[in-house]
């Protein structure tokens, strides 16, 4: 347990201690199917495909050593990846549901967390309740006897809510209640949901554990029971296969992960600390500001923030949120987040040009704040506001 919590252990030496030729990196096992030398050996791993490379969509070694790497940064026995964040969030919410089941989930939570649970799965006969999930009371107020799961996302990414993780855990587990949590945001450099008594963490790997813009990918970690009935059931049912050169890709951007990390913490603290104190900028929504309402449990959970964070212009009109937006020349204007490079994400670009929007909505701004000099960041955002 000691080994698994330090970084340096994790990156440099777990599962790679018997590399190939003593290549420093690992190779590629860019293959779909892995062949017996027996009779006997191919009947001992066919019976065990949980555990044993057989064919790709089960196991495959680059993709089983990022696994193990992702597993220890998260403090879990057991981590999964697979082919999206997406296809991560859906195979721990399904495998923890049947029909007839209740959910608990956060309102704000990712777009297709909220349509897998509210379209999806009622076909099958799931019902969910949503909460804000800032007060703890309300999330077991929400609680029925056919709740089974609650399902977590901290903070939420355009509205930054915080839920006290180890709290809800904690009650969810005397109620024998499972739990889900999304921590892609923070990272495992950041918060370690697992440790906090969470069941089940997941991640989109296409945001910083890849931290180019060039995979897509998901993670699912937790206990060596959870994570082996996702694989045998789940995984292998649904399919959705990570790619062995995607896990390869991740595993490069693993290696550097803190140190990205606690630059783009440094960034996004100078960068809302300047919108902060900006006239045209109503308010920031930081979880590492003072002036989050939720600022003193953000401390006590979260270690430093990422590179992402929102912010309301002073604006009347679509129009206007336009000319911003298209005056930064630093800040690419593209979804997602994770990457070197610095994002744009105005929420009115989600109505079409001319459209009402809610006054409440119309000046969201979301930013990524990339890898770049913040200074350089900052004074491309002085300009556009000018
Ligand atoms: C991007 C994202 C996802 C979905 O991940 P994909 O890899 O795009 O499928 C899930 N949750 C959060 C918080 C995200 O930002």
């Amino acid at each position: 347990m000691t080994k698994s919590q330090n970084i340096s252990y994790i990156l440099h030496h777990q599962g790679e201690d018997n590399l190939p030729y003593g290549a420093v990196s690992p190779p590629v096992f860019q293959t779909s199917i892995f062949c017996f030398p027996s009779f006997g050996e191919f009947c001992a791993a066919l019976g065990d495909e949980v555990n044993r490379s057989l064919y790709t969509r089960g196991n495959n070694p680059t993709v089983n050593l990022v696994e193990e790497k992702l597993a220890a940064l998260e403090g879990a026995e057991r981590a999964k990846i697979v082919s999206s964040g997406v296809s991560a969030i859906s195979h721990a919410i399904m495998a923890f549901v049947e029909s007839g089941s209740h959910v608990v989930c956060v309102e704000d939570c990712y777009s297709w967390t909220r349509t897998l649970l509210s379209s999806y799965l009622a076909r099958f006969g799931v019902t969910v309740t949503y909460v804000e999930g800032t007060v703890t009371e309300e999330i077991f107020a929400a609680c029925r006897p056919e709740t089974r799961l609650i399902y977590l996302e901290s903070p939420t990414t355009f509205t930054f809510k915080i839920q006290d993780i180890p709290v809800i855990a904690r009650e969810a587990r005397r109620r024998g209640i499972k739990t889900i949590i999304d921590n892609t945001w923070a990272t495992p450099v950041f918060c370690k949901p697992h440790e906090m008594g969470v069941d089940l963490v997941v991640h989109s790997g296409s945001k910083y554990f890849g931290g180019a813009s060039d995979i897509i990918a998901g993670v699912i970690a937790g206990s060596k029971a959870d994570i082996d009935k996702i694989q045998a059931e789940e995984f292998l049912q649904l399919g959705t296969v990570p790619d062995p050169f995607m896990a390869w890709l991740m595993l490069r951007g693993l290696r550097t992960l803190h140190i990205r990390m606690e630059a783009h913490f440094k960034g996004a603290l100078d960068a809302a600390s300047f919108l902060e104190n900006h006239p045209r900028v109503e308010s920031v929504l930081y979880p590492f500001l003072a002036s989050h309402p939720q600022a003193a449990l953000v401390k006590k959970l979260y270690d430093g923030g990422s590179g992402l964070f929102s912010f309301r212009l002073r604006v009347k009109s679509q129009d206007e949120v336009a000319r911003f937006t298209d005056r930064l020349r630093l800040f690419k204007r593209a979804v997602s987040w994770g990457g070197y490079e610095s994002l744009v994400f105005p929420y009115a670009v989600k109505y079409p040009v001319g459209a009402d929007i809610p006054p409440e909505r119309l000046g969201l701004v979301r930013l990524h704040i990339g890898l770049e000099k913040p200074e350089d960041l900052i004074a491309d955002l002085e300009e556009a506001l000018r």
